[in-house]
């Protein structure tokens, strides 16, 4: 093989192909899907994003699959990193796609998919559909053909099978996967990793925080003897404590520095406020960070802690 190879991990039915990221996270994080072989199913989990659709091809080619081998597509979220090539991969192995139905209107359709996420709010809407979301997938898309809930079992075959695991909260949809047979859980993106570009993104701050800890007690139950992300390498069960203890930290962190800035700042806007909680931790200004900001004053507006005040957000306190 004269090209580099594309397979960054290999563990029993898993392989993991790497693809770059653009934009904000150019050469700081990639994106990874994952293949698992059963004895009867070949299942891959996420699509990733279109740019990386040689990557891939060049994973079935390294691991000696034809398209047509492929009999699943798993999908954890609906984010375009992650949905990016199921039109293409649908038209050439005919698999099925299979993921939670809270988002499947949103799969099915990529202009809905980047409008309720880069436009959710006006002080989105400077951002370009094309370039921050719609680019990244195939122009095609591949809907989701079956739903799947938490504790559904996926059986590929010869002691392969797939436990389906909610974790909401990064996406109000997202599930990862149990393998029995290595005790290894797939999660895409509840856990970010350290060094991200951009702030957490969150929808619901009560949503993510027990999302964490779901995740640390399912690792203790369950034994979870590998971790496998779509944004960072692999971690022990035990070495996942530590990023999960990171993950609520930046979590709080956002948080207190939203009420921080809203009490010394008595009126501010959302627009103002996102902007200091992006300065404060170095991240880029920009839409994913709109998404958490809301989600967190809503939950504070809602708990009494502040209240909205001529066009802006004042603390009750
Ligand atoms: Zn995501």
């Amino acid at each position: 093989m004269s090209e580099k190879s594309v397979i960054s991990y290999r563990n029993g039915p898993f392989a993991t192909v790497s693809m770059g990221l653009p934009g904000d996270h150019e050469g700081k994080t990639a994106t990874r899907v994952f293949f698992v072989k059963g004895a009867e199913k070949l299942a891959l989990i996420d699509s990733g994003l279109y740019a990386g659709y040689p990557s891939l091809e060049q994973g079935f080619e390294e691991l000696g699959y034809a398209k047509s081998d492929l009999d699943l597509l798993l999908i954890t979220h609906e984010h375009m990193d992650h949905v990016g090539n199921n039109g293409p991969l649908k038209e050439q192995t005919g698999c099925t796609i299979i993921g939670h139905k809270g988002r499947a209107d949103r799969v099915a359709d990529n202009m809905l998919n980047a409008k309720t996420i880069v436009h959710a709010f006006p002080e989105g809407e400077d951002f370009d559909l094309n370039v921050e979301y719609l680019d990244w997938m195939a122009p095609n898309e591949g809907p989701l053909d079956s739903f799947v809930a938490d504790g559904d079992i996926i059986d590929l075959g010869g002691g392969v099978k797939l436990e389906v695991v909610e974790c909401l909260g990064h996406s109000m949809s997202e599930i990862g996967f149990f393998e029995h047979s290595t005790q290894t859980l797939v999660i895409a993106d509840p856990l970010l990793p350290v060094f991200n570009p951009v702030l957490y993104l969150y929808e619901d701050p009560a949503v993510m925080r027990a999302t964490f800890d779901r995740i640390e007690a399912f690792i203790r139950e369950r034994d979870v003897q590998t971790v496998i992300f779509a944004h960072e390498e692999p971690r022990t069960g035990a070495d996942t404590f530590e990023l999960i203890d990171n993950c609520r930290a930046r979590v709080d962190g956002i948080e207190d520095s939203m009420l921080r800035n809203i009490k010394a700042k008595p009126g501010i806007g959302f627009a103002e406020l996102r902007d200091l909680v992006c300065d404060e931790f170095e991240k880029v200004r920009e839409w994913r960070a709109l998404v958490s900001i809301d989600a967190s004053l809503k939950a504070f507006e809602a708990a009494g802690r502040i209240r909205q005040e001529s066009g802006g957000w004042v603390h009750a306190g």
